[in-house]
């Protein structure tokens, strides 16, 4: 690693952290660096690639662009896992395609951590962090990628704040803080489990909004066929 003129940290590019990740590109192991949301999009800040927003890890070493103005859904997420993982109370993850993003700088510098196996090699779903400073850069699903916003330049402006707001919490009982912020409160996954109560903490029985879509879809179907008969 060397500084360069604004005193980020550039890998020479050989100095493997992981073993996929290095600057070589014709192993097997290397095709991640041809696809999302790793595939570095031509003619950065061009026609091809509008960026919205740019983010770095502390060192510098991981750079990357943005090209949607909001996140598809933004979320704080108490579970214990990102408690551990992060070394601090709550996780805070916003939603975005996997082709929103393009790293312009530090490709070969990513570090992989698979928290189901225990694992540093890339195998979905996975954390993603600097492997030079370990800043946590996002979480990658199979679909989707989970950006942490405070490495974004802008961020705490109003209109930083604004853009990525958080539409609920999930995992809360997992919780080490209380969060009275008036926002929807899942037990589990956002929008796939019962709702707590932000006062008194109780789960709320019947509220797992998936399971409220399925039921009306179930009766609504029974309704179509009584009117048949
Ligand atoms: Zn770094
Ligand atoms: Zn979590």
């Amino acid at each position: 690693m060397y500084n360069d003129k604004e005193g980020n940290k550039r890998s020479e590019g050989n100095e493997p952290h992981q073993y996929q990740s290095s600057n070589q590109t014709d192993r097997p192991e290397d095709q991640w660096k041809f696809r999302a949301p790793y595939k570095i999009h031509d003619s950065s800040g061009g026609k091809n690639f509008d960026v919205k927003w740019k983010g770095k890890c502390h060192c510098g070493a991981i750079q990357y662009e943005l090209s949607r103005e909001k996140p598809l859904a933004s979320k704080y997420c108490h579970c214990t896992t990102c408690q551990r993982m992060h070394g601090a109370p709550f996780q805070w993850a916003a939603i975005f395609h996997k082709e929103d993003i393009n790293f312009t700088n530090g490709h070969n510098d990513l570090g992989w951590y698979d928290p189901t196996a225990k694992s540093t090699t890339h195998h979905l779903p996975c954390k993603v962090q600097c492997a030079y400073c370990r800043t946590p850069i996002m979480d990658e699903g199979r679909n989707m990628i989970l950006l942490f916003p405070t490495l974004i330049e802008g961020i705490n402006t109003e209109k930083g704040r604004k853009a990525f707001e958080v539409q609920s919490h999930m995992f809360y009982p997992q919780r080490v803080v209380d969060i009275k912020d008036g926002k929807p409160k899942f037990k589990g996954l956002a929008g796939e489990s019962n709702l707590v109560d932000e006062e008194t903490g109780e789960e709320l029985e019947g509220t797992n909004p998936k399971e409220k879509k399925e039921k009306e879809e179930r009766e609504k179907g029974e309704g179509d066929k009584k009117k048949d008969e």
